[in-house]
């Protein structure tokens, strides 16, 4: 059946008569909302799927795969989490060829963002990991932002080669590469999308002209990511949905916030200022008084301070406390996955406990003075 209905991941019309034309959806399928023809389906679908730790053999077997090419690779990172899904053995993985970077969800960012002062960080990040990068761009693969851009930047710097398109699983690759695939099927027929052979991974190969192609790679799994210590319920409220409002806390010294109950920053020195809170709309900020914060905490994890809810404490690793001594004004404590914590003023002793595992960090702050 003919249907006047389009794919919503590439735009083809939809028709349930002929399984290898192109359009095609099961007739069950052809009146629900957000319908897909059965190639953008499965390319989501298989995207979903596909996992690899770095140690996995099929994933070790793919990387010397792409050690032997000549190709540009394309790593994507989330700006909510660039120490969790940095590749930090990206090098290893793919040797010498050219590195971009494309830094995922800037629609979450608060417009106070200075780009400038973000992609500096990005690029001191990737270097402390050991990565030469060639270019960093901010994208948002959902509302397309940057997109343009970021597929004009491939093809100058691809040079004729084979892109491989590599990231941690949750930064957004298939949202992104099912982007690419919107746009430039507006200037060709259509795109079919194919395994790469020699490999059980079935990386998907996605044709970039006669010869070269661009090619999707498993969402490799990172442990450390907090995603990886709390429920999905939690994940979805700790997971910034829309742009991020900044809450902002004056506290005197000997004051702490809880970030839920994921997160606990003391004030322990310092004159009074103000803290100016980075995090999703939907995760709740509690102040107390340092020393009534060890009790709190102890009697309402999981109820008053949540996330965790009550049954997911568990799931977190211990929690560890780390030391910070700020000293200039305008610095971001970035707690990875989560959100950052900017100290307006400086001098400031401050006290961080959080699970094992999730990397803190300080950075000049990102947002303008
Ligand atoms: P993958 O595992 O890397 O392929 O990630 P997905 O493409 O499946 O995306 C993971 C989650 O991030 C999904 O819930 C997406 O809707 C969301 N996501 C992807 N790109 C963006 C983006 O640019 N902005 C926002 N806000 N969310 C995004």
């Amino acid at each position: 059946m003919e249907s006047n209905l389009y794919c919503i991941g590439c735009g083809v019309k939809l028709q349930s008569e002929n399984e290898q034309a192109k359009g095609y959806i099961p007739s069950s399928a052809i009146g629900r909302e957000n319908a897909l023809c059965r190639r953008c389906f499965q390319l989501r679908h298989y995207n979903k799927n596909e996992e690899v730790t770095l140690e996995d053999e099929d994933f070790l077997h793919m990387v010397s795969e792409i050690n032997k090419t000549d190709s540009l690779v394309v790593h994507v990172v989330d700006l909510f989490d660039i120490e969790g899904t940095l590749l930090q053995s990206l090098h290893r993985i793919v040797g010498n060829q050219s590195i971009i970077l494309m830094a995922n969800k800037v629609d979450l960012l608060p417009k106070s963002t200075n780009s400038t002062k973000l992609i500096h960080w990005i690029r001191k990040k990737s270097k402390e990991a050991g990565l030469k990068i060639e270019e960093v761009l901010l994208i948002s693969a959902s509302t397309g932002l940057g997109i343009e851009e970021a597929a004009m930047t491939m093809e100058e710097k691809r040079e004729g080669k084979d892109i491989y398109v590599v990231g941690v699983t949750n930064v957004g690759k298939s949202t992104f590469i099912n982007q690419l695939i919107e746009r430039s099927l507006g200037e060709k027929e259509s795109i079919t999308t194919s395994y790469f052979p020699g490999t059980t991974l079935g990386f998907i190969s996605i044709p970039l002209d006669e010869n070269t192609a661009l090619i999707d790679t498993p969402g490799i799994v990172n442990q450390q990511q907090i995603a990886h210590y709390v429920s999905q319920e939690d994940l979805k409220i700790i997971t910034p949905k829309k742009e991020v409002k900044s809450r902002i806390y004056q506290l005197n010294n000997k004051q702490t916030l809880f970030i839920g109950g994921l997160v606990q920053m003391d004030f322990v020195k310092g004159e009074r200022q103000s803290f100016v809170c980075f995090f999703s709309n939907g995760l709740p900020i509690h102040r107390t008084k340092l020393e009534k914060a060890e009790e709190l905490f102890a009697n309402q994890q999981g109820s008053l301070l949540a996330p965790p809810n009550q049954t997911s404490p568990a799931l977190l690793p211990a929690f560890t406390k780390q030391s910070y001594r700020i000293t200039e004004p305008y610095t971001d404590i970035v707690i990875a996955g989560l959100g950052w914590i900017t100290v307006l003023n400086g001098e400031a002793t401050i006290d961080i406990r959080c699970p094992k595992g999730v990397s803190v960090h300080l950075r000049p702050s990102v947002h303008r003075k």
